[in-house]
């Protein structure tokens, strides 16, 4: 029987997602849309300790700006589901709501004999493990001390039922089985096999707070959403065995989920994982969305830094992943059609900051006029620019659209264009604003004033050109003292293109201004 294709994210809301969490999360997507399949969005919530504020609303948002829309879990407001309906079923989709569910699970696999009780207090394992560390050993509750440890495997029936009954602090762990060789299939690296000798029983569910731990909610979810395949990081490989056997202690195997671990996302220079730090240290962002933590501290987020949510996708899709061709620029939808697990790389894929900003510049080479105004205007509104008419804004873009990477360098390359320059550059005047250059470049402006034709780009240059090579004036030397007294420094647009955008006023007036301060 072949099942419809359902893939989850599950992210634990701790913190910001960390863009390797998105890339999870979008390879999730592209697979099930590729496949006509389900994208879920499930809140591993279980870890009351570390749950962070805000976090899970953070994740959700960062999804919705790349576009990752889930087809259960949330709701088109962005909330997570709570109640079922028949488009979200299996709802609620937070696992701190379905906390009811769980202990039968957990309970059963104790009746079957694959868990047991245990009640051990934090003390009693402290103190055992000290005990074993001083005699130079690790400790692990597992195959080769649980009968020294209290538990209902080591305990009378009649005593640990007792304690089942009073004491409310105690845990249900699973019973790793001895020396087996668990054989697994990873759809990105093959056939792994692990020796259960060295793992240990790892708790299931806790009484003092009635809930799971991961291990269980999340298989136990996975099994009754129906889940067919799990695409995660690779920090839940060495986890991989313990799920393996749970599908196996409860009945599952047949529906288990075929397995995809991710390589993690590296430092540009190849060496450990990307972090936070790195991204701190080498000024670029890891997070998809702006972060300020409970203490006050900022991590910047690529949208915040100006970064297309389209070029941003197309980038993680690229790290880890490649699709076979030197085709490098994918929409969603293109993503959606080409992608494929087979040719997600095993090793990790290295993250490169330059190569990040030229995403963006090419898709910002794409954008229309229209839509990079729209978003130029309140650019330039920060920048205390307003009354200045949009055909005027769309001109100024169409003009610098190539230079940029980012639309906030709109404002760096040209802002001579909206505001007239009140310093010169000390480098550039002292080199360019000779009295032997200026004299030359006052008479081009008298005639750019005098010109007659209609006053374009077009129309100007050539005859511009024509007037200072005719007399045989020093082309570069003249158009940089021109340049600076519109500019403010020698480098910028060509000449006609701002005397024309500026107008013959504005022109005539930073003539004016130029011959006053630096004369
Ligand atoms: N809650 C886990 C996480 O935050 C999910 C791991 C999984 O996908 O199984 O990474």
């Amino acid at each position: 029987m072949t099942r419809k294709t359902r893939v989850r994210f599950a992210p634990s809301p701790t913190g910001p997602l960390h863009m390797g969490g998105v890339r999870t999360a979008l390879y999730n997507y592209l697979f099930a849309k590729q496949r006509g399949g389900d994208f879920i969005i499930r809140i591993e919530d279980t870890d009351s300790q570390r749950f962070v504020p805000g976090a899970e609303k953070y994740i959700i948002e960062a999804l919705n700006w790349c576009g990752i829309v889930p087809d259960e879990g949330v709701d088109a407001e962005g909330n997570v589901v709570e109640t079922a309906s028949e488009r979200h079923p299996h709802a609620p989709y937070r696992q701190s709501q379905r906390k009811p569910i769980y202990r039968k699970y957990a309970e059963e696999l104790v009746e079957k004999g694959f868990a047991y009780y245990a009640f051990d207090t934090a003390e009693e394992l402290g103190a055992k493990r000290a005990e074993m560390e001083s005699a130079g050993q690790t400790f692990i509750y597992g195959q080769t001390t649980r009968m020294g440890l209290r538990n209902s495997l080591s305990m009378p029936e009649a005593e640990w039922k007792e304690l089942l009954e009073t004491r409310t602090d105690w845990t249900i762990r699973f019973k790793m089985p001895e020396n087996r060789v668990v054989k697994m299939d990873d759809l990105i690296r093959g056939h792994v096999e692990v020796n259960t000798s060295t793992l240990d029983d790892k708790v299931l569910w806790k009484r003092a707070d009635e809930l799971p731990t991961y291990h269980l909610a999340n298989i136990v979810d996975d099994h009754l959403m129906e889940i067919t395949e799990v695409i995660r990081g690779e920090e839940w490989l060495p986890s991989l065995p313990l799920h393996y056997l749970l599908y196996e202690a409860f009945g599952w195997t047949e529906t288990q989920p075929r397995f995809a671990h991710l390589s993690l996302l590296l430092k540009p220079d190849g060496k450990g994982k990307l972090s936070k730090r790195d991204g701190d240290r080498l000024g670029f962002p890891v997070f998809p969305l702006r972060w300020v933590n409970a203490e006050g501290e900022v991590s910047r987020g690529y949208r915040e830094d100006g970064y297309f949510p389209e070029a941003f996708v197309n980038l993680l899709a690229m790290l880890g992943w490649n699709p076979g061709t030197e085709q490098e620029l994918f929409t969603l939808e293109e993503l959606v059609e080409t992608f494929s697990l087979e040719r997600v790389v095993k090793s990790g894929a290295r993250f490169n900051a330059d190569k990040a900003k030229w995403y963006n510049k090419e898709y910002l080479r794409k954008k229309s006029v229209e839509e990079l105004t729209d978003l130029y205007i309140p650019v330039l509104e920060e920048h205390g620019i307003t009354g200045v008419s949009r055909e005027y804004v769309s001109k100024v873009v169409a003009l610098i659209q190539e230079r940029a990477t980012f639309v906030a360098d709109f404002w760096d390359i040209a802002s001579y264009l909206f505001v007239a320059p009140v310093t010169f550059v000390e480098k550039d005047a002292a080199k360019f604003w000779k009295e032997e250059n200026y004299t030359l470049a006052l008479k081009v402006a008298d005639f750019i004033m005098n010109f007659e034709g209609e006053f374009t780009k077009e129309n100007l240059e050539g005859p511009l050109e024509e007037f200072i090579r005719s007399n045989e004036w020093p082309m570069g030397k003249v158009m940089n003292c021109l340049r600076l007294a519109l500019v403010g420094a020698s480098s910028g647009l060509g000449i006609a293109d701002i005397v024309t955008l500026i107008g013959k006023d504005e022109f005539a007036r930073r003539i004016e201004y130029i011959k006053a301060t630096l004369k």
